[in-house]
């Protein structure tokens, strides 16, 4: 006979104390039920409840992948820095990435993500296109040093992930491999039971063209998306709106100075206009202002320039858009010290005719001077008029337009997305919610085979340069991000698919037939192919309970007072319904509500 596991010899305690970091549910659960151990910020250990969850996420991508035709592999997170080199991105990753050396002094990294060794491993071993396509995953342990660790596993600093690859002769090949892993991933969340979203995305510091992500909807999640009703869905990192047609400025007169004294705000900027020139159509609102907002750019190599961005004055500039737009460059907002330093850039005041003219120079220390980068929202067409900055203290300029008056360097799409917004498919209103990033695809094309030298020989005994696809899912983030999902104010309530076991029988009393009961059921219900999880503690009934309400199996069995009219509970952990079954024959029943359920 099997045997059962045992609360009373099984590796776990619950905890009546939330954890102090834990700021989700998720997180508080489960460091209190016993699955997760902290060892450092966003360094966690799995204990046996944890790691079982852990294996079954595992399992299930394996199976997924697997299905399409991947061959699993592993790779060690520990890596030389020669192929991080040829790809720049031992500079790019910044400080995300963890460096060390060895007692030689050579540097090593722990992989953050392995698209140059899958790639450098293709190359070692393929010459033909009759091998491909060809798509190779692992589920591995990454290492990234996040600036904010959070939630426990969701934004750990070490985490599971498994990252898959595919390796083409040509585009087509590529667009097909990518598809294929869409669908994949289309199972594994519906496995995972997550209520999901697939959205357009940026590809970030991975490079390429086309990437989704799929996002679980969670009020909770770090990301934030938008859907149109036309089925248009972003995240809003990837947002691109739509511009207005160009205006016509004809009848404007000419830009001209007022005096606006203690104005450094929009608000401030609005009621003084409003006061001195006052509109025959309408009051002066806030979008009819230009607010000019000034970056320090830091580049990975440590270089700095300075970006002013204007954008309409009821509009602010979102940090993650923002974040994403200038990547792998960080934008650090200018401080008063930046300020002071650039006596040219008048805090307040700032105006985009003396930022465009080139007037206006960043002073960079000992690199001298340069022109400051101004880079325009889209909604500042040709033609659109402005309330702005006279770069001068106290003083702003009306009938500013743009294309006649200044001009910009470029564009830059990083403005506030709002509920309501038009969609860019032109269906109707955006409307936002947040989520969870759980998996991200990528087309990423030919950069990493192209700065690693991966070629085949084609059809026409031609080299071509392979074209790859990356993807990724959050495994370990997967366990966090169920939990998140299916957690209640009394403990953890997991899926079935998810479930360390599927049944945990509670034996209640002190009744020596009662055990024995109880653990004749458990070796049925495993007998039966059942994972069970018998609470055979000598704890009081109420203690016994909770504890299985923090533990969160699917299905809790009670074998208690009941015994001696013949008849045992069945609790459903996720509804609370509860049921009585017979004793006589009980396994069977429950195995019938198991596989029905
Ligand atoms: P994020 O935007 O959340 O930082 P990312 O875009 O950097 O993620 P990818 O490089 O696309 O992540 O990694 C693939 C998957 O790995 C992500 O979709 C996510 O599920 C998971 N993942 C990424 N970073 C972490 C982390 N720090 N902790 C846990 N899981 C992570
Ligand atoms: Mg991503």
């Amino acid at each position: 006979m099997a045997v059962i596991t045992r609360l009373s010899s099984y590796f776990v305690r619950t905890l009546r104390e939330d954890p102090a970091d834990a700021e989700l549910p998720s997180h508080k659960w489960l460091v209190r039920a016993g699955y997760i151990r902290r060892v450092a910020p966003g360094i966690y250990s799995w204990l046996p409840l944890g790691l079982r969850v852990l294996q079954k996420v595992e399992q299930i991508v394996r199976e997924e992948m697997d299905a399409i035709g991947g061959q699993e592999v592993r790779f060690p997170g520990l890596l030389p820095r020669e192929p991080y080199e040829a790809t720049h991105r031992w500079t790019e990753y910044g400080p995300n990435l963890f460096r060390l050396h060895d007692r030689k002094g050579s540097d090593y990294l722990l992989g953050p993500t392995h698209e140059e060794m899958f790639t450098l491993l293709v190359k070692d071993l393929y010459s033909s296109y009759k091998d491909l396509p060809l798509f190779l995953y692992q589920i591995q342990i990454k290492y990234r040093d996040e600036a904010r660790p959070r939630a426990g596993l969701l934004r750990g600093r070490e985490f599971v992930m498994k990252d898959s690859y595919s390796f083409d002769v040509d585009d087509a090949g590529l667009v097909e491999s990518y598809n294929r892993h869409r669908e994949a991933y289309v199972r594994i969340f519906d496995r995972l039971g997550l209520e999901y979203v697939i959205v357009q995305a940026m590809s970030g510091a991975m490079g390429g063209s086309a990437s989704e992500e799929f996002l679980a909807v969670c009020d909770n999640g770090e990301d934030t998306f938008v859907r149109s009703p036309g089925g248009y869905a972003a995240n809003v990192e990837a947002v691109r709106i739509t511009p207005p047609a160009d205006q016509d400025a004809s009848d404007a007169g000419p830009a001209r100075a007022i005096d606006t004294p203690g104005t450094p705000t929009i608000a401030d900027l609005v009621a003084v206009v409003n006061q001195k020139l006052p509109r025959a159509d309408r009051a002066w609102a806030a979008a009819d202002t230009l607010k000019n907002v000034v970056f320090k750019l830091v580049s990975p190599d440590g270089r700095t320039e300075t970006l002013v961005i204007g954008l309409p004055g009821d509009r602010e500039v979102d940090a993650k858009r923002l974040e994403a737009a200038v990547s792998p460059a960080e934008a650090v907002p200018f401080a008063d010290d930046d300020f002071l330093a650039n006596p040219a850039l008048v805090k307040g005041y700032i105006g985009p005719v003396s930022l465009a003219s080139g007037a206006v120079e960043q002073v960079l220390g000992e690199q001298g001077t340069a022109k400051v980068r101004y880079l325009l929202d889209p909604r500042v067409v040709p033609g659109s008029r402005w309330v702005t900055g006279a770069n001068v203290v106290d003083t702003h300029q009306v009938d500013v337009v743009a294309g006649r008056d200044f001009t910009a360097d470029g564009v830059i799409d990083v403005a506030e997305i709002r509920q309501g917004d038009p969609a860019p498919d032109g269906s109707g209103p955006l409307s936002l919610a947040r989520g969870i990033e759980m998996g991200h695809i990528f087309q990423l094309g030919r950069k990493y085979a192209d700065a690693l030298g991966l070629k085949v020989l084609d059809a026409n005994g031609k080299l071509v340069t392979v074209t790859m696809g990356s993807y990724g899912v959050g495994v370990s983030r997967a366990v966090a991000a169920v939990a998140e999902a299916t957690c209640d104010d009394k403990g953890l309530a997991w899926p079935r698919a998810l479930a360390p076991f599927d049944v945990q029988v509670v034996a209640t009393g002190k009744d020596e037939a009662v055990l024995a009961a109880a653990e004749q059921l458990a070796s049925e219900l495993d007998a039966a192919g059942v994972a069970v999880l018998l609470d055979d503690r000598k704890a009081s009934p109420g203690v016994k309970f909770a504890d299985a309400e923090v533990l969160g199996m699917p299905t809790v069995v009670i074998v208690g007072r009941g015994l001696a009219d013949g008849v045992i509970e069945v609790r459903d952990r996720t509804s609370g319904e509860r049921t009585e079954l017979g004793f006589e024959g009980a396994a069977a029943k429950l195995v019938a509500l198991l596989t029905a359920g």
